[in-house]
């Protein structure tokens, strides 16, 4: 998509707007040609991480007076979304830091632990989140994760799964509890530096998609940490854990219109190229008709994803908007990047062309940051209560 799409410019801001051209340059003429291998590979190409980071990418919201580009919430949706488009693997890396990792400490850090990681995550550290465990995945509070008071310190052991950007992390948030009686109300975040002694990084997942965004095992052995390490109280982590997702899920939701773009800019593309009965595909209304119903549904998935952004950057509440955004851009990605497969026909089945690898990366939109049931569950809970 090389010119500004209709909702864009209805919705967005000047800084918004330049933000998303900046962006949008970016990923075509830095990320695009590494894509690709990236996937291949299943590895997070070095250049890629760097250019993210000098471009302001990975700390959007941090204060400028601690090295970010002090902006909101929806210039970190705008950014994800960007990324996305050219490669929604890349931008997970850029989600998880921005709406996550950043957001963790902004929102619950103390000033010792903002000054302390602020302005590492924003110029070259990459954050991680450690919640899931093997056997708590949806039912995260049921982590088996244990931290131990030892005089000063705590002593974490556990397992953690699936932990996005677990391999490039300099900084993990790990979930852990402190009073296994107390329930889900002894879960506590800690700030856990990759350099803390017992800290390992176990199997490398081998995915569908987002394949050069890496997802690997944790694994704590008596990892000591100062009770410093502690974000806000002891006890208050799963309320850090929930009201964090809450807006990562926007974050994610990003991730799926971007990517719901990418191919439906690619089917664009190719439609107009390919001829087949002496004439161009796009001359075919049938072909007309999928394209135009792609465009309508990114639209409306879009639309969402900025109103839950304004929402929360509003001060109003959001969590119902980001469930049903979550949800709606998971089914209309894999929808979309589905369709374009079909419009590329065989090419579309092949590595050498775009959208077989969107088709893929789009699955993970239903999983993450809370499963498409577990959207329909918080959906459903506050029609009903
Ligand atoms: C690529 C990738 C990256 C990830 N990154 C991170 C990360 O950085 N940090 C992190 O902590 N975690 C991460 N995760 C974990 C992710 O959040 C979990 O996989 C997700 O929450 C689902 O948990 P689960 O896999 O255990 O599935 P389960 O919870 O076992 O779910 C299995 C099925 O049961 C359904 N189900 C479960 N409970 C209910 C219910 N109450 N009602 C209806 N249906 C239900 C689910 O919807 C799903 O269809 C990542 C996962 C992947 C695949």
């Amino acid at each position: 998509m090389s010119e500004t799409s209709p909702s864009a410019l209805t919705v967005l801001q000047e800084h918004e707007l330049v933000l998303q051209q900046e962006v949008r340059r970016f990923a075509d003429e830095q990320i695009r040609p590494l894509v690709h291998d990236a996937d291949q590979q299943a590895k997070l190409p070095e250049e890629a991480l760097k250019a993210l980071f000098e471009m302001g990418l990975m700390g959007v919201e941090i204060p400028e007076e601690l090295g970010g580009a002090g902006m909101e919430f929806f210039s970190a949706a705008l950014v994800i979304e960007e990324l996305a488009r050219v490669d929604p693997a890349v931008a997970v890396v850029a989600d998880v830091q921005n709406t996550l990792i950043n957001n963790i400490l902004l929102l619950k850090g103390n000033d010792a632990q903002k000054k302390e990681w602020c302005p590492r995550l924003a110029e070259n550290t990459v954050g991680a989140f450690a919640l899931s465990e093997a056997d708590a995945g949806s039912d995260a509070f049921a982590l088996k994760a244990r931290a131990v008071a030892d005089g000063d310190d705590y002593k974490i052991s556990g397992n953690k799964m699936w932990i996005t950007n677990g391999i490039e992390a300099g900084l993990y948030i790990v979930f852990a509890n402190i009073d296994p009686d107390a329930g889900y109300k002894g879960i506590t975040a800690f700030l856990v530096p990759r350099d803390a002694a017992g800290l390992t990084i176990g199997k490398k997942e081998d995915k569908l998609g987002i394949r050069a965004s890496s997802t690997v095992e944790l694994i704590l052995e008596d990892v000591r940490v100062p009770r410093s390490a502690i974000i806000g109280e002891p006890g208050k982590g799963y309320k850090i854990a929930i009201e964090a997702l809450n807006e990562g899920r926007i974050g994610i939701g990003a991730q799926m219109v971007g990517l719901a773009q990418g191919a439906l800019d690619a089917a664009v593309s190719y439609a107009k190229e390919r001829k087949q009965f002496g004439r161009s595909i796009s001359e075919f209304q049938g072909v007309q008709f999928a394209l135009a119903e792609m465009a309508i549904e990114v639209e409306a998935a879009r639309l969402m994803v900025y109103n839950a952004c304004r929402l929360r950057d509003g001060g109003k509440p959001f969590v119902q908007q980001a469930a049903m955004a979550k949800w709606f851009t998971a089914e209309v990605a894999e929808r979309t990047a589905s369709r374009a497969v079909d419009l590329f026909g065989g090419y579309g089945f092949s590595k050498d062309y775009p959208v077989e690898k969107f088709y893929r990366d789009a699955k993970i939109g239903k999983i993450y940051e809370g499963t498409a049931f577990m959207q329909l569950n918080t959906v459903a809970k506050n029609l009903l209560k």
